[in-house]
C-alpha cells in the first residue's frame, strides 16, 4: 500500500516502517507540519515503487524480511543523496552502530531518533540542516610492492633512518622520551614510511639487519643529546622475526653499551605479532630483557588477540593505549569506557601509561584527567629527524613559558 498526498515545496518524505500505527501517526504530524509524507510498509514497496525519490527517507530498523540495516546498504549502492533519519525501539549501541553503518555507505544522515519518541523531537531532526555527503575515504597511498633486491640495496646503501617523536610527561609537561620510528630515504620515491617496506623485509628475511640498523642510530641519537645535556628515553619498536633469538638481551646490551647508554633509557615496544611464535622462547627473552633493566611496553593496547593473556603472563612495565581510542575517546562514550579501563587496569597493575595518537586539547585533557603518565601523538609533536629536536625542544619550552 502507497499513499501519497499532494505535493508540496517541502521535501518529499517517505516513510518506511512495517507498523501500520506508528506510521500512521508520524504521516499525520508530518503532514499536520505541512510536509507530503508517502508510507512504504516494507522494504519491497519501498524499493519497487519509491526507492530512487530524493528528499527524506524516516527508516526503522526493526523490519521483517529486509531489515533497515539491510536497506541502507542497498541505498549505499545505489548512492543516494536523500537525507536519511533512523527510527527504531533497539538499544542505542545498535542504533550507533546503524549510525555508522549508514555513514560508512556514505549515506546522508539527518538523525536517528529510539522509539517512543515525541513529534517535535522528530520534527526537529527532519527540518534541521541536512549534512553534506559524506565525503569517499581518500584511497591510501599506493603502496608498492618492494623486491628484497631493492631492500638489500638500499641496506647496503644505509638508506634506513629514524625519525623521532616526542613523548611528554603529561604530570609537568617535561619532554621525556622519543620514540624511534623507521623510515626509508629512497633515491627516487623520497621519504617512505614503514608501511612501505617493515612487512616486506619480514617475509624476505632482511627484519633483523634492518631493526640492528634503526636501533643502532637512535641509541646513537640518543647518546648525542645526552652529551648535549638532554636525557631522554628511547622506544624502539622490534619485530618478532628479528628476535626469537635467546641472546637478544645480550645483544640489546652491547647495543646500549656501544652507544654510551644505559639500558634504564631503553623502552622496547612490542606488537601483537610477538606471540605467535614459541611463547617459552618469548617469555625468556622478554624477561631476561627485563632483568637487565630494559622497560617492555605493550604496544597498540586493546587491538589485539589475547592481548590480557599476555599482559598477565610478560613482565611488561608500560602499557601503550592504542591510538584508534585516543582518538574517538573525546567523542565516542564506549572508546572513553575502553580508555578508562585500560589505564585502571594498567594502575592496578602498576604499569607506566602511554596515550599514543593524542591530536587534539579534548584527547589531551582526557588523559590527563584520566592519570596517564605520558602522551604522544601530533597534538604534541609530529615524528622529525634527529637534528630538529633540539630546536623543537626550543619551541616546545618557549610555549610553555619556559624559555
Ligand atoms: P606504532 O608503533 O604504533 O607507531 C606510531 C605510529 O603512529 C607512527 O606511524 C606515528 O607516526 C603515528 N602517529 C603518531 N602520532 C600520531 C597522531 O597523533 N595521529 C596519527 N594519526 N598518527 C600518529 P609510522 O611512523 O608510520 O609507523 C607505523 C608503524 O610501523 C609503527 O606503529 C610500528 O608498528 C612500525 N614501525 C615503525 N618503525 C619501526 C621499526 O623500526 N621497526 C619495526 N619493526 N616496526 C616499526
Ligand atoms: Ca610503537
Ligand atoms: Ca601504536
Amino acid at each position: 500500500m502507497v499513499t501519497a498526498t499532494a505535493a508540496d515545496t517541502r521535501p518529499g518524505i517517505i516513510v518506511l516502517d512495517d507498523d501500520p500505527e506508528i506510521a500512521a501517526v508520524i504521516a499525520a504530524a508530518l503532514r499536520r507540519a505541512g510536509f507530503a509524507p508517502t508510507v512504504a510498509p516494507n522494504s519491497e514497496v519501498f524499493f519497487s515503487q519509491l526507492g530512487r525519490q530524493h528528499g527524506i527517507i524516516i527508516i526503522d530498523l526493526m523490519m521483517p524480511g529486509v531489515d533497515g540495516i539491510q536497506v541502507l546498504r542497498e541505498l549505499g549502492e545505489q548512492q543516494c543523496e536523500a537525507s536519511i533519519v533512523l527510527i527504531s525501539n533497539v538499544d542505542v549501541r545498535i542504533l550507533a552502530a546503524a549510525e555508522r553503518l549508514a555513514s560508512g555507505h556514505r549515506l546522508r544522515l539527518l538523525g536517528s531518533l529510539r522509539k517512543p519518541f515525541e513529534v517535535s523531537e522528530l520534527l526537529d531532526v527532519i527540518t534541521s540542516e541536512p549534512p553534506p555527503l559524506p565525503a569517499k575515504k581518500p584511497s591510501r597511498p599506493q603502496i608498492e610492492p618492494t623486491s628484497p633486491a631493492e631492500l638489500r640495496r638500499a641496506l647496503d646503501n644505509d638508506e634506513f633512518i629514524v625519525h623521532f617523536q616526542p613523548k611528554i610527561s603529561v604530570k609537568n609537561l617535561e619532554f621525556v622520551a622519543v620514540e624511534a620510528l623507521a623510515r626509508w630515504a629512497h633515491p627516487e620515491r623520497g621519504l617512505l614510511s614503514p608501511a612501505h617496506f617493515i612487512s616486506s623485509a619480514e617475509q624476505n628475511g632482511l627484519i633483523a639487519p634492518m631493526t640492528s640498523a634503526i636501533i643502532a642510530k637512535a641509541f646513537h641519537q640518543c647518546a648525542e643529546w645526552l652529551d648535549a645535556g638532554l636525557r631522554l628515553k628511547v622506544a624502539v619498536n622490534v619485530s618478532t622475526r628479528s628476535l626469537g633469538d635467546y641472546d637478544l638481551p645480550e645483544w640489546f646490551e652491547e647495543q646500549t653499551r656501544q652507544a654510551g647508554i644505559l639500558p634504564h633509557q631503553v623502552v622496547i615496544e612490542i606488537t601483537e605479532s610477538w606471540l605467535g611464535k614459541d611463547p617459552m622462547a618469548m617469555l625468556e627473552i622478554l624477561t631476561r630483557l627485563r632483568m637487565k633493566g630494559f622497560s617492555l611496553s605493550i604496544d597498540d593496547f586493546g587491538t589485539g588477540y589475547s592481548t590480557m593473556l599476555k599482559l598477565k603472563t610478560i613482565p611488561f612495565s608500560e602499557l601503550k593505549l592504542d591510538q584508534s581510542f585516543i582518538r574517538d575517546a573525546a567523542s565516542d562514550a564506549e572508546a572513553r569506557y575502553i580508555v578508562e579501563s585500560s589505564i585502571a587496569l594498567g594502575q592496578r597493575l602498576g604499569l607506566h601509561l602511554v596515550a599514543e595518537g593524542v591530536e587534539k586539547q579534548e584527547d589531551w585533557d582526557l588523559i590527563t584527567e584520566l592519570g596517564c603518565d605520558e602522551g604522544q601523538g601530533y597534538f604534541i609533536a609530529r615524528p622529525m629527524r634527529g637534528g630538529d629536536v633540539p630546536h623543537w625542544l626550543g619551541r616546545w619550552k618557549a610555549s610553555l613559558g619556559q624559555d
